[in-house]
C-alpha cells in the first residue's frame, strides 16, 4: 500500500495522543501470578530456556511423553513476555511460511509438510479444548486483500497455489471484497477459509503455563540464563543466583541474544510494530462490515496484518520491519514513534470512516527472521542441547512443531520431522556486520520498490534463485 505519511515524519498522530506503550494482550486482567525465580542450585532431566510458545510446548510435550521426567522451565522475564504474548494472534497450519514459499523451496516434501502442519494445528485446537483454555481460538481462515493493481494481478496465481495444495480458497473481485470488509482501498481479495484462524496470544500462553504446572513442570520466571556449558555428563545452565545441572537442554529464546554463538549467524532480530484501537461503537462496527471476523493481510512484501478482538477493537500491525545494526534488541527500541505514526496513517487510509477513533495500545516485538523464513532446528554439544528459533513471524502454531522436533532430537530419535530437509539443512547464514546492516537496508529498499512498481528487480530475483530473503 502506498500511503503518503502525513504524520510519520515528526508530529505525533492525533489518534496516538494518549496511547499507552503497552502490549494490549498482556495488559489485561487474568495474568497468572509469576512463578518464583531460581535461587538455589537444582537438577533436572530437561531444562527448557524461554517461556514463550516454543518453551511451553516443549515442557508440556516432554511431560506428556514421560510424566516421570523432571522438567524445569526458566524464563528471563514473565511467561509470554516475548513474541508469544505480543503477536497478531493469527494462527496458521503452515510450516513453510505459506504455500508459495513451501512449493518454491521444498516442492517434493510439500505433501508431508502440509500434513504435518495441519495435524499440528488440529492437535493445538484439541489440546486447547481438552484443557479448557480460554484462548478465543477460532479457525476462521483469513483474507488477503490487494490494494494495488499489481497486487490484484497476483491473486489468480495465489488462488491456483492454494487450490493445488487442497486449501479452501476463493477469489473476490473489488465489489465482493468491499462488500465483506468496507475499505475503499481494496481492489480484490483471496478468501482462504481453511488452514488457520485467530486466537488470543496471552490467554493461550497463560493457559499453557497452567497446563505445564499441572503436569509438574517447575517454572522459574525472572531468571535469565547467562550461559550454558558441558560439565562431565551434565549440561550446566547458569543463572544469576544458581546453576541447574541437566541431562538435556532445549533452547527456545527466539530472536533474543542467543546463548549459542552459531545462532547469531542464522537469526536476525526484526522489530515489528502494532497498534490496538479503543472498542468500536456499534455504528463504527457496522461501517466496516467484517462479519466473519477473519484475519486480514494485504498482499505485498511490506504487509499489514489486522483483526478484530473479542471486545470489538481492531489490532493493526506490520509494515515497518526494523533491523538495528549489530542485532540490537534493547527493549527501549520498542517505542519508535515514526513506525507507529506511519501505521496510524495507513489505518485511517484503509478505514477513513473510522476517523476520530483512538489507539489505546502501541508496542513492538522481536521477530526472529532467518534467510529461509522458517526456523533453524538442530542440536549442539553432542546432542545434549537442542534449539528451535527463527519462525520469521509465523510461529504461533509452528512453535509446537519446533518443540516436538527438539524432543525427537534430544532423544536421539529419527522421526518424520527430523528427516525433513527443512530440519536437516540449515538456512544460509546472514553475513556478519558491518556488511549485514547495509545489506538488509538495501534488500528492504528493493522490497519497497517492488511493492510500489510491481516489478521484482534483479537483486530480489537473485535471492529467489537461492531460496533466500528477508522477511518479518
Ligand atoms: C509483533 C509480532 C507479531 C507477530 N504476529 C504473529 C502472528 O500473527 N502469527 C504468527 O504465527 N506469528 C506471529 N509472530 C511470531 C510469533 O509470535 C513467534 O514466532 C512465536 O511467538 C515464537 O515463540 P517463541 O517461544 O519461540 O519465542 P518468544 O515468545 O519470543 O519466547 C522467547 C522467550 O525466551 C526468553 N528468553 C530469551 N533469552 C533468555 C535467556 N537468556 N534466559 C531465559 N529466558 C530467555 C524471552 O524472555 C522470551 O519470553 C509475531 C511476532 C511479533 C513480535
Amino acid at each position: 500500500m502506498t500511503i503518503t505519511p502525513t504524520h510519520a515524519m515528526g508530529a505525533r498522530h492525533p489518534a496516538l495522543a494518549d496511547t499507552a506503550q503497552a502490549v494490549f494482550w498482556t495488559d489485561r486482567p487474568g495474568a497468572p501470578d509469576p512463578e518464583p525465580p531460581l535461587t538455589r542450585p537444582a537438577r533436572a532431566d530437561l531444562v527448557v530456556i524461554g517461556g514463550g510458545l516454543t518453551g511451553l510446548w516443549t515442557a508440556i510435550c516432554a511431560k506428556d511423553e514421560d510424566p516421570s521426567r523432571d522438567v524445569v522451565l526458566v524464563e528471563a522475564s514473565d511467561i509470554a513476555f516475548g513474541g508469544s504474548g505480543r503477536n497478531g494472534g493469527f494462527i496458521s497450519a503452515s510450516l513453510t511460511h505459506g504455500v508459495a514459499h513451501g512449493q518454491a523451496v521444498w516442492p517434493s516434501e510439500m505433501p508431508s509438510l502440509l500434513r504435518l502442519g495441519r495435524e499440528n494445528l488440529q492437535q493445538i485446537a484439541d489440546f486447547v479444548a481438552a484443557e479448557g483454555i480460554d484462548a478465543d481460538l477460532r479457525l476462521v481462515g483469513k483474507t488477503a486483500v490487494a490494494t494495488s493493481v499489481h497486487a490484484r494481478d497476483q491473486l489468480p496465481a495465489m488462488l491456483e497455489q492454494h487450490l493445488r495444495w487442497g486449501e479452501d480458497a476463493e477469489l473476490l473481485d473489488a465489489d465482493a471484497v468491499r462488500a465483506d470488509v468496507h475499505s475503499p482501498t481494496y481492489l480484490g481479495g483471496l478468501r482462504v477459509r481453511s488452514g488457520g484462524g485467530l486466537m488470543d496470544p496471552a490467554r493461550l500462553c497463560w493457559g499453557l503455563k497452567a497446563a505445564a504446572l499441572r503436569r509438574g513442570v517447575r517454572i522459574h520466571e525472572g531468571t535469565a540464563v547467562t550461559g550454558i556449558a558441558v560439565s562431565g555428563p551434565a549440561v550446566v545452565v547458569r543463572t544469576p543466583m544458581a546453576e541447574i545441572r541437566a541431562d538435556r537442554v532445549a533452547l527456545a529464546t527466539n530472536g533474543f541474544e542467543p546463548l549459542l554463538r552459531r545462532l547469531r549467524w542464522r537469526v536476525l532480530p526484526i522489530f515489528d510494530h502494532v497498534l490496538v484501537t479503543e472498542p468500536l461503537t456499534s455504528a463504527q462496527l457496522s461501517s466496516i462490515g467484517w462479519q466473519d471476523g477473519q484475519g486480514l493481510t494485504d498482499v505485498g512484501n511490506q504487509f499489514h496484518y489486522y483483526r478484530r478482538t473479542a471486545d470489538d477493537r481492531i489490532l493493526w500491525g506490520g509494515y515497518d520491519a526494523i533491523y538495528y545494526r549489530g542485532n540490537r534488541t534493547e527493549s527501549w527500541r520498542e517505542d519508535r514513534p515514526e513506525s507507529h505514526a506511519l501505521l496510524a496513517d495507513q489505518f485511517f487510509a484503509t478505514f477513513p470512516q473510522l476517523e476520530g477513533l483512538h489507539f489505546t495500545h502501541k508496542w513492538a516485538g522481536i521477530i526472529d527472521s532467518t534467510s529461509r523464513f522458517t526456523p533453524v532446528i538442530g542440536t549442539a554439544m553432542k546432542g545434549r542441547i537442542a534449539y528451535s528459533v527463527g519462525y520469521t513471524g509465523l510461529g504461533t502454531a509452528a512453535s509446537r512443531f519446533g518443540a516436538l522436533t527438539m524432543l525427537d532430537l534430544l532423544a536421539g530419535r529419527r522421526s518424520e520431522r527430523t528427516e525433513l530437509a527443512m530440519v536437516r539443512r540449515k538456512p544460509v547464514p546472514f553475513p556478519p556486520e558491518p556488511l549485514r546492516y547495509p545489506l538488509i537496508q538495501f534488500t528492504r529498499a528493493r522490497l519497497a520498490d517492488e511493492d510500489r512498481t510491481g516489478r521484482r528487480g534483479l537483486w530480489l530475483r537473485t535471492l529467489d534463485r537461492f531460496g533466500l530473503g528477508f522477511n518479518s
